[in-house]
């Protein structure tokens, strides 16, 4: 089928999918008002391929020949690693960093997954094969996917199989045709608008039979019968506004929805991970999907950065507050941060180790540094835009007002040093969606979350961490001050040196 077309994509998401939200069966996401504007960026994003960005954006297929998505791209060489950066950093530009599900961060997990296949193999006959024809599958057919992996909030006190209210996803059954799931996963983003789902395991399962239940792993399309998905309300806002009012809740709400399977098959060709508790509390680790996906989320937060940096500058600039030094203080900060992002990604890929796989996989040491630090940057980048915008970011109507009855006097009172009423206004309204409005709280949210619970996270580093050297280093230093003080002399001749 080959890499589709923006049209063919919206064609793709009229295929009997169930999304319930606001209490309503939503048939056809590309027409509902709630999801229509990020189904049609998508769209976009996937026409980019077949435009003047299409050198930037894909590559020939090794299997095929065909043009495919560069994000699909099994990287072996430096050169490899700087194409695909390329073209991730093509599409998390035109979303201002601001969709972190655009297809690419699917599509260079499940292209990980794909060649980690001896992985599979070993953890369960045939899975090796059905996870690397998966992989195939998606990057030939354009598949836009999502995952869902986490457990849904009930007691976190117990493990999964010790719940009282057994709600978790889990297999009830099989036969010869393949498993059978039901239960629930939390929360998958971009669901509403992908055509497959990855469902894999993400938290420690106990060693124990009755855990074996909910380990595994399978990919299987949005649409699959028994499979219900609750989405959250949108973003958008109320029926009056126009699309500069709220340019980023407009475009790219990518929807979060929690996915229930009643008794959903899963045919044998599509089950990855089978009752094996120990491949699946490995398998992030083992396959190298978790740096491939952290670089994707690295270039995204490069993206998002240097559109936080714009924004900033300009709301600077139009008042011309960018002449005191605190704000040019602030500023640096976000000029800082990009630098601090881009000087990762680069070490990531100058220090990038050779898979048991044989890809190249960006150092993981350098992009743990965006996976703990950038929640914190990006949050004070929008505290930035509020201090900047101050009383702008609430004082400036909607953009229909240059046009209502009162347009002379808003064309007159709402410009700036450096702008004008109309740029004035489309600035402000962008900055607030970008700092404070629902959008951007959950931006926020996003950040902080979407790789993972970050204390848990800081838990793994920090288990991770080759922390030897630095012992060791501190044995030595400790030793030398204790030679030194054998050798101090009370301080007459002033001597801790151990030469002559
Ligand atoms: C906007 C958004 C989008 C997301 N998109 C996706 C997606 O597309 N696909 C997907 O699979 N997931 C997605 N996630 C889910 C994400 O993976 C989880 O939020 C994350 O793993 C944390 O799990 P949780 O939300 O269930 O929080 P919980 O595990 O319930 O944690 C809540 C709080 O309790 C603490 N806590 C809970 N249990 C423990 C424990 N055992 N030890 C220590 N502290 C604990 C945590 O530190 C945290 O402060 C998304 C999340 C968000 C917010």
């Amino acid at each position: 089928m080959g890499m589709k077309t923006g049209k063919a994509f919206l064609e793709s998401l009229r295929d009997g999918r169930r999304i319930l939200i606001d209490g309503e069966l939503v048939t056809d996401v590309t027409r509902d008002p709630r999801f229509s504007g990020a189904a049609h960026t998508i769209a976009e994003l996937l026409d980019m391929q077949h435009g003047a960005e299409a050198e930037k954006l894909t590559y020939v297929s090794p299997t095929t020949g065909h043009k495919v998505g560069v994000s699909h791209m099994a990287p072996r060489t430096q050169e490899d690693l700087t194409r695909r950066r390329a073209g991730l950093k093509t599409w998390a530009d035109a979303t201002y960093g601001m969709m972190g599900r655009s297809p690419d961060f699917m599509n260079v997990m499940v292209s990980a997954l794909g060649t980690a296949h001896p992985f599979f193999e070993q953890a369960h006959k045939g899975c090796g094969d059905n996870m690397r024809n998966w992989a195939e599958h998606c990057r030939e057919n354009d598949i836009v996917m999502t995952h869902v992996l986490v457990n849904p909030q009930v007691d976190r006190s117990r493990t999964v199989e010790k719940q009282e209210k057994d709600l978790a996803a889990k297999v009830v059954k099989e036969d010869d045709r393949g498993i059978y799931i039901s239960g629930a996963r939390t929360v998958s983003t971009l669901a509403a608008f992908s055509n497959e789902v990855l469902v894999f395991p993400s938290t420690y399962l106990t060693p124990s039979p009755e855990a074996a239940d909910y380990a595994f792993g399978c990919g299987i399309p949005i649409a699959t019968p028994g499979v219900t998905w609750i989405s959250r309300p949108t973003l958008l806002p109320g029926a009056n506004a126009c699309y500069a009012d709220f340019p980023l809740s407009m475009r790219m709400d990518e929807t979060d929805a929690v996915v229930v399977f009643d008794n959903a098959f899963v045919p044998w060709e599509r089950v990855f991970l089978y009752r094996n508790v120990e491949a699946c509390n490995q398998v992030h680790s083992k396959t190298s999907s978790g740096p491939q996906a952290a670089t994707q989320s690295a270039v995204r937060a490069l993206a998002k950065t240097e559109f936080m940096l714009s924004l900033a500058l300009r709301i600077a600039r139009s008042t011309k507050i960018d002449e005191h030094l605190h704000v040019q203080g602030m500023l640096s900060e976000i000029m800082v941060f990009r630098e601090t992002l881009r000087s990762v990604l680069t070490a990531s890929e100058v220090n990038a180790t050779v898979s048991p796989f044989g890809t190249l996989v960006p150092d993981a040491n350098a992009l743990w540094v965006v996976r703990m630090g950038f929640p914190k940057m990006f949050i004070r980048m929008q505290e930035i835009i509020q201090l900047l915008g101050a009383s702008g970011l609430v004082a400036v109507p909607s953009y229909a007002e240059l046009r209502g009855t009162g347009a002379d006097l808003v064309d007159r009172y709402y410009q700036s040093a450096n702008s004008d009423a109309p740029e004035r206004i489309k600035l402000f309204r962008l900055a607030f969606d970008a700092s404070m409005s629902a959008f951007a709280g959950r931006q926020q949210l996003y950040e902080r979350y979407y790789t993972g619970d970050p204390v848990r996270l800081a838990g793994m580093l920090f288990n991770l961490y080759d922390k030897k050297p630095f012992q060791e280093r501190m044995d030595g230093i400790l030793e030398d001050i204790e030679r030194r003080n054998d050798a101090w002399d009370g301080g007459t001749a002033g001597s801790h040196r151990l030469t002559a």
